[in-house]
């Protein structure tokens, strides 16, 4: 680390996560590059300085050097541990390959991942649109998918990594080999199921690699389908591409979907949109699709009733013990009893 000084206050913000601030002081410390992609998920950094006769003054460099190594010990533990794991509630991890996208669908309207890189929390520019170039991984970061895989094989269990939920593995404008190096990844780690979504599944034939035969045994191949016109004949695509498992991600379901063909369609994951101007979504349209699921021998997945649930057009307020409004509908203890029948959350058996 440098020890030139630049200015550190309000240096970043978060995903989400609270702010990352210099308390008291106004003149530390050059940036390494990797600091800014560290601090991303923490929830603050404060570093004070001493107060001489009302006013404040540095720390030597050499203080706020051994400070800020400390804090980047620390960061980079909140960092694995977030990695680790994710809010999705039907995987264990989530990994990125790269960050960046191009809309395609209705339901890429509130893309939060495109929020997000819109505020610029991990870049200095956006990636996001034609043409725009993605962002690549750290190599500390591609370490991460072996890391859980040896704890997969010591602890015999085999987690889901959702990839992508910051891109689309299927995207055309995948930076220069790094869709190769995910494949590399996925063999490199048999003890983990891969869970791979796209919006573009007339892309996945020519995105597959060339031993991909009847499917990797590690993984899931899924298409996202939130209405109709867009989502629909994505379901058609994906039957036609072989792999072990194939998944629906249907959210954010924003209408009724009618009669479904699930024929070789194994797992269906369902939900309503979260985030500010969620569209509704009606538990009718759940109802439906579960049926559907079950005639069709298909296990089905509620992840949660979005932001904006409704019943016959009525608003449904879901709320917390607190009183307060649960904004993602996720938590099914707090769902009126008369949905009891929507709490299902059934995983697909293997099927070779
Ligand atoms: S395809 Fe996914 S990541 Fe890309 S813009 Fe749409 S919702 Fe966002």
């Amino acid at each position: 680390m440098a020890d030139s000084i630049f200015n550190f206050t309000s240096c970043g913000t978060t995903t989400g996560f609270g702010s990352i601030r210099a308390k008291n002081y106004s003149a530390p410390v050059d940036l390494s590059p990797n600091f800014s992609q560290s601090i991303n998920h923490t929830k603050a950094i404060v570093i004070n300085a001493d107060k001489v006769n009302g006013i404040f003054k540095p720390y030597a460099s050499a203080t706020i050097q051994d400070q800020l190594f400390q804090v980047l010990s620390l960061v980079e533990r909140k960092e694995r541990h977030f990695l680790e794991n994710t809010k999705i509630n039907w995987a264990k991890n989530t990994f990125n390959p790269w960050q960046g996208c191009t809309n395609c669908s209705d339901g890429c309207d509130h893309c939060y991942a495109e929020t997000q890189d819109n505020r610029m929390l991990h870049d200095t520019v956006t990636h996001w649109g034609k043409g725009v170039e993605r962002r690549t991984m750290s190599e500390q970061y591609w370490k991460n998918p072996l890391a859980w895989n040896r704890k997969a094989e010591r602890d015999s269990i085999r987690p889901r990594v959702f990839c992508a939920s910051t891109a689309d593995w299927a995207d055309s404008e995948a930076p220069a080999g790094q869709r190769e190096r995910l494949w590399e990844t996925i063999r490199a780690t048999p003890n983990l199921d891969w869970l791979l979504l796209t919006k573009r599944p007339k892309n996945i034939r020519k995105y597959l690699p060339r031993d991909w035969g009847e499917g990797y045994p590690n993984v899931w191949l899924g298409v996202s389908v939130e209405n109709k016109k867009q989502g629909l004949p994505r379901i058609d695509v994906l039957r036609g591409i072989p792999a072990v498992i194939r998944f629906l991600s249907i959210e954010p379901l924003l209408e009724d979907l009618g009669a479904l063909d699930l024929n070789q369609i194994h797992w269906a994951i369902i939900g309503g949109e979260t985030g500010p101007g969620a569209r509704s979504l009606d538990t009718a349209w759940i109802k439906s699709i579960l049926r559907q699921c079950k005639e069709q021998k298909v296990a089905a997945w509620v992840k949660q009733l979005g932001r904006v649930p409704e019943e016959n057009g009525i608003k449904l307020r879901i709320l917390k013990e607190d009183g307060k409004r649960d904004y993602k509908g996720e938590d099914t203890s707090l769902w009126p009893p008369h949905l009891n029948k929507l709490v299902v959350r059934k995983l697909p058996k293997p099927v070779r």
